[in-house]
């Protein structure tokens, strides 16, 4: 086994400090190879080369609103991604932001690269339209010197990554089915994965999900017991795994429900692979997350998996867009 030594800890930003954001940062804190000593959410940031304090910035954040407020080391700021850029020395950012609009995260690309910063950058983006957009970036990616590493969260990401694992039995694919469960206490908690999740039901967009207040919004999810049915999601698995060559986007179906009222998962996450051998046998694969991992441990710790493999191929002079489906994430001890 070859293991990629990494001789000093990784300096690690977390953009974005609501629901994921906070998650990522409880998830790093034990790990050695990798410090948080980055942040910022939409009225500040914070920033400490020698790491920050997880429970003190939470305490900042859900009391007073903002990181901005953590004593020494916050800043309030009304272009906090950009002041945060000026004045911080990372290696790697997660980008644990919402992505709306649905133009959003191609936006801070675009910052990233007009800052001059080099680094790896990590997402968790859904939609298989905003993967196109950044799709669009990759020369001024890979000019910037920044290796972007994109779809990897739970889905698009560790999900991804499996059926792309699980197509190698296969002569030809012929379907990837995601279906996830999501349980989670109250939707306050995770107010953009939600509303992102809003913008696929019939009769609704990003646009008009990203406007809803948030009694409407309430006011919607008592309507459904708090559950969200979704089927035929446009969701960048798709084109993450035609990318990685394995088969045409129009193979690949995700959907799933998401209660947003209890922290039990409605039904097991589960991706099913369907091919051919080589031998003429058709087959499913299934490969099912255990129904204790919550969405956030789901999605966390593969991102800063892709981020460990992102820095290796960075020091190695690798720049550009990469998807979940075609790196193998790194395990962050
Ligand atoms: P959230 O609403 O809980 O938090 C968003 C955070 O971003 C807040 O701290 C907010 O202040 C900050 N923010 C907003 N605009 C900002 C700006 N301009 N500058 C700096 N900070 C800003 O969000 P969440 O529920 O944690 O979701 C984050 C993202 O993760 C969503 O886009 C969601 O779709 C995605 N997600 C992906 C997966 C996956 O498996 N791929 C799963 C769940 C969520």
């Amino acid at each position: 086994m070859i293991v990629d030594k990494i001789s000093s800890s990784i300096k690690v930003g977390v953009l974005g400090f609501g629901g994921l954001g906070q998650a990522a940062t409880r998830v790093l804190a034990p790990k050695g190879e990798m410090s948080w000593v980055a942040t910022a959410d939409q009225k500040g940031y914070a920033y400490n080369t020698n790491g920050l304090d997880v429970d003190r910035a939470i305490a900042a954040y859900q009391t007073k609103g903002s990181v901005g407020y953590l004593e020494p080391y916050g800043t309030l700021s009304n272009q906090s991604i950009a002041d945060l850029l000026a004045n911080a020395d990372v290696d790697g950012y997660f980008l644990a932001l919402p992505n709306l609009p649905n133009t959003f995260m191609a936006e801070v690309a675009k910052q990233f690269i007009q800052s001059g910063w080099q680094g790896v950058l990590v997402d968790a983006l859904k939609r298989t339209s905003a993967v196109e957009q950044l799709l669009e970036l990759q020369t001024d990616l890979k000019e910037a010197g920044i290796t972007y590493m994109t779809g990897c969260g739970a889905t698009p990401g560790l999900l991804t990554a499996a059926a792309a694992v699980a197509a190698q039995s296969y002569a030809e694919i012929h379907s990837i089915k995601i279906t996830f469960g999501v349980g989670i206490a109250n939707w306050e908690a995770y107010r953009a994965t939600i509303r992102e999740d809003i913008a696929h039901m019939p009769g609704f967009d990003v646009d008009t999900a990203r406007a809803m207040t948030d009694e409407e919004v309430s006011a919607l999810l008592d309507k459904t017991d708090g559950i969200l049915a979704l089927e035929n999601m446009e969701h960048a698995d798709d084109i993450m795994l035609e990318l990685a060559g394995i088969c045409s986007r129009d193979r690949v179906t995700v959907g799933g429900v998401v209660d947003t009222r209890n922290p039990k998962k409605p039904l097991s996450t589960n991706v099913k692979i369907t091919g051919r051998t080589f031998e003429g046998k058709i087959s499913t694969h299934t490969f099912t997350l255990g129904d204790e991992t919550s969405m956030a441990a789901n999605v966390c710790g593969p991102a800063f998996g892709y981020l460990k493999a992102g820095i290796s191929l960075h020091r190695r002079g690798m720049y550009g867009l990469f998807t979940a489906a075609e790196i193998m994430p790194q395990f962050v001890r």
